[in-house]
């Protein structure tokens, strides 16, 4: 397929082709300098393409050739994903930079997997065995899992297993195995393969029911708004209001096989920041690099609107190709607002009928389509792989009435919901718990959540009337609701992420340290009066606040622990 630009419109360019064209398909635009222009045909007149160039279009002009063949914008799969830095096209960043500098330069493709590098690859299937698309062929050490090599997604039906590489070093050029089809069509298998970005890639026996609670040791989010293996949420919140730290400490501390991170045109600054931060987090579970269990995928608002698209879709399908290999994997994309403004950028472009606020009619179903490719499946051997997708969203002034909130709230099965008020009072995680909800069951039991969640919101009650009222016009009873919320608030639901061990907590330790909490709210402090209900709330947020920073094997530990129950004990007497 080929054909001449007939207009440049920023990022889209129109083009004159001859012959079929297939929309989605993958080419260039030439520059008469010879520089070729990755470009996606977007939408199909005629003869005429619509094209979105994933670059600067500077310099390209009308009359200048066009190429395409029939490939949809694909990423290649294999090991040596790990660890990556890819901008949105799968091009390496690091190797980017070193090779022409921190100005990138249009029409500088890198493979996204190195091709000179061997891999010790071991089989264990065997020749003469039936595999179908999605089956281990061998695996390969990658890291600290075994990267399975799998018969190409795109196979369809039975082949037999005509050659198999035997134990050894390949590069991901060599040919590891030979595939027959039962129409004796070959298929030559390398330990590389490509796939569509826009096309869910799964191979799965069955979808399962997201149930498996996926504890991320954030309390306010195990234990009240709870996310599962396989399921999705959002996360969204006004500029500076913990985004980006809450999506750092679930990817360290989640407990998950694989991160991949889609950082999607937040500015440069911003993006910098992942880049230099991400490589020195050490992950918790090795004592190494976090990075050797997590993908990043980049793009900063200055890079052409087409690329930032492209990311959010390259991060789905890297992480969907780990969950074939029976692996937990959670992707992260932050923001999904700036992918939603690529959007509403190209479909201005394209002088679509806009929907509210300009986004295009299709926005919502563009939203659902993403987390769709979350999901828990069972492979065809039994074991059972998921991909969790959290996004975040960043909608202008913190107004959670648009477009791409909504859109999302319809689809996710859990809602985080960011504070304005709670960031700047510097509650941390500033996770709204009045506002937000989860859809899935977590590690705390329903009943005492529901009790737990009266409390904040009477207490919520209370403080508003408190303002108007003053605490002299309160009843005792009121105080003291509020003040047993504002102990739960500050004992339990805040959380430093900037602590070694309060950064953290197990299922395990929420679970106790939940009922220890209920036990002081179950205290009948409005027996007394307000002083000593004010005391006694005191006291009781001091020896939580420091039992929350005693690594749990720890002497303090137990010491904290002694004098809370004493502390307990003591009210129970009066
Ligand atoms: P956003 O991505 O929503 O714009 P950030 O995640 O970058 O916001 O957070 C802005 C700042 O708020 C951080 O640099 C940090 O100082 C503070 N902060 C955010 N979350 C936490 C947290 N959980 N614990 C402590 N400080 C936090
Ligand atoms: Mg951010």
């Amino acid at each position: 397929m080929k054909g001449k630009i007939v207009a440049v419109d920023g990022s889209l360019v129109v083009a004159e082709m001859d012959g079929r064209i297939v929309q989605n398909s993958v080419g260039y635009c030439v520059r008469s300098d010879g520089t070729r222009l990755l470009s996606e045909v977007i939408r199909v007149r005629g003869q005429r393409a619509d094209l979105q160039v994933f670059e600067e279009t500077r310099g390209l002009r009308v009359k200048d050739p066009v190429e395409f063949d029939e490939h949809m914008l694909s990423v290649v799969l294999g090991p040596g994903l790990l660890g990556q830095i890819y901008d949105g096209l799968q091009n390496p960043l690091p190797q980017l930079a070193s090779q022409i500098g921190y100005f990138l330069q249009p029409g500088v493709y890198i493979n996204g997997l190195a091709t000179d590098q061997s891999w010790d690859f071991t089989p264990t299937a065997k020749t003469g065995d039936t595999v179908a698309a999605g089956d281990t062929l061998g695996t390969v050490p990658e890291g600290i899992f075994e990267h399975r090599i799998m018969a190409p997604f795109t196979a369809t039906g039975n082949f037999r297993i005509e050659k198999l590489a035997g134990e050894g070093s390949y590069t991901l050029d060599e040919e590891i195995a030979e595939l027959v089809g039962e129409d004796g069509s070959t298929l030559k298998v390398t330990m590389q393969q490509n796939w569509p970005v826009k096309v869910p890639l799964s191979v799965a026996r069955q979808r399962l029911m997201p149930v498996d609670p996926l504890v991320t040791r954030v309390r306010i989010v195990d234990s009240m708004f709870p996310i599962v293996r396989g399921g999705t949420y959002c996360i969204p919140g006004p500029f500076g209001a913990g985004k980006t730290v809450l999506q750092q400490i679930t990817a360290k501390h989640a407990e998950i096989d694989i991160v991949v991170i889609a950082a999607c045109g937040e500015r440069a600054g911003e993006v910098v920041e992942t880049l230099r931060d991400f490589p020195e987090l050490i992950d918790p579970r090795t004592g190494r690099s976090l990075m050797e269990r997590t993908i990043i995928i980049c793009n900063t608002s200055a890079m052409p609107v087409a690329a930032r698209e492209a990311s959010v879709y390259t991060g789905a399908t890297l992480a969907e190709y780990y969950r074939q290999m029976g692996l937990h994997v959670l992707l992260l994309a932050d923001s999904t607002s700036r992918w939603a403004q690529a959007m509403r950028e190209i479909s201005g472009r394209l002088e679509e009928i806009p929907g509210e606020e300009a986004f295009p009619a299709y926005l919502e179903s563009r939203i659902a389509a993403f987390y769709e490719r979350a999901g828990a499946v069972e492979l065809r051997d039994g074991r059972v792989g998921t991909l969790t997708i959290g996004g975040t969203v960043s909608p202008a002034g913190g107004n959670f009435e648009e477009p791409v909130t909504q859109g999302t709230l319809k689809v996710v099965g859990a809602f985080l919901g960011l504070s304005r008020a709670r960031s700047d009072a510097r509650r941390y995680p500033s996770i709204d718990p009045l506002d937000s909800w989860s859809k899935y069951g977590g590690i705390i039991e329903t009943e005492k959540m529901v009790r737990v969640r009266r409390l904040l919101s009477h207490g919520n009650n209370v403080r508003q009337m408190m303002t108007v009222v003053g605490e002299e016009g309160t009843s005792l009873d009121d105080f003291t609701v509020a003040l047993k919320a504002d102990f739960f608030d500050n004992v339990y639901l805040q959380q430093n992420a900037f602590d070694k061990v309060d950064a953290a907590t197990t299922a395990e330790r929420q679970k106790f340290v939940f009922d220890k909490v209920l036990e002081v709210i179950d205290l009948q402090l409005e027996a007394t009066e307000k002083t000593k209900v004010r005391q006694a709330i005191v006291v009781a947020t001091d020896l939580f606040r420091n039992w929350n920073y005693a690594a749990s094997d720890s002497d303090e530990y137990k010491g904290w622990l002694e004098k809370i129950d004493q502390f307990i004990a003591s009210k129970g007497r009066t």
